[in-house]
């Protein structure tokens, strides 16, 4: 069944008197557990649909729903991180991962628990009282992949989230990031540049191009990654 569908969205800016068209008539459906990677030149549209479906931006046409929904506004069920970490930095790793469920008013005690199996998950156990600040790339972004986990999301969109590592981390989140993903049922919209990095996580991949961006095909990975 479908849990994002997207249909016939257009999507124009408007900026000091000038508009830029950013996607025009994509249509893009992703089924419940799937993992989906959308690819394809800078300034394809790639993180203005990844906006779209998270709410943080209205479609300027056509219609997205979320598990059967129209979407509007952010909800933490679709947990979205982005490609720059977002973390806030004036509260600890702890309190970054603990965010989602102090405003979902989660018992203290069960988010105390909840926050210490996630640091441990992405290995900062020992980092939990650190600032933002003190850590490095491939750390601020496995603590934005643990904020967004925190709430247990049904959906994870994540726009670039790796993308300011270097190779050997970047390999390593993404497979810890598949790990997480086999454990679970949960549906993934994914966005990067990097075609490898594509194949090597999703189920089907949808390449975009051009200004303004449009859907140019969809491709089905064809080794099915064993699933738990
Ligand atoms: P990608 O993620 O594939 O690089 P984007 O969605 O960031 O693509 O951008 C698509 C197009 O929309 C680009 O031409 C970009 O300059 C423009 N754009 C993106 N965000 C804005 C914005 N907030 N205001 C005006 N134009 C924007
Ligand atoms: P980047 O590539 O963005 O610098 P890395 O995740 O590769 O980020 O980390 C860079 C530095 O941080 C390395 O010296 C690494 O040993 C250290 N580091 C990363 N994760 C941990 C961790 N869980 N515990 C201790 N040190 C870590």
């Amino acid at each position: 069944d479908t849990v994002i569908a997207i249909d016939g969205v257009a999507k124009q800016y408007k900026r000091d008197g000038r508009s830029t068209t950013a996607l025009r008539d994509v249509s893009l459906s992703v089924s419940s557990g799937e993992f989906v990677t959308v690819v394809g030149p800078s300034g394809c549209g790639k993180t203005t649909l990844l906006r779209l479906v998270s709410g943080l931006e209205s479609p300027t046409d056509g219609d997205i729903t979320v598990a059967g929904k129209p979407v509007q506004g952010p909800d933490p069920n679709r947990g979205t991180v982005f490609q720059e970490y977002h973390l806030f930095p004036w509260l600890t790793v702890r309190e970054n991962v603990a965010f989602g469920l102090v405003e979902q008013g989660v018992p203290a005690a069960e988010r105390q628990e909840r926050v210490q199996e996630l640091l441990y998950v992405i290995g900062l156990s020992d980092f939990a009282d650190a600032y933002p600040k003190e850590l490095s790339g491939g750390m601020k972004q496995r603590v934005g992949l643990a904020r967004a986990l925190a709430v247990d999301p049904d959906i994870l969109l994540l726009d670039e989230p790796f993308g300011s590592v270097d190779m050997q981390t970047r390999r390593q989140l993404q497979r810890e990031l598949l790990e997480i993903w086999r454990g679970t049922d949960k549906t993934v919209l994914f966005v990067t540049h990097d075609i490898e990095e594509a194949v090597a996580l999703s189920d089907r991949i949808v390449i975009m191009s051009g200004t303004p961006g449009r859907v140019r095909a969809t491709v089905s990975v064809a080794e099915s990654r064993p699933r738990n």
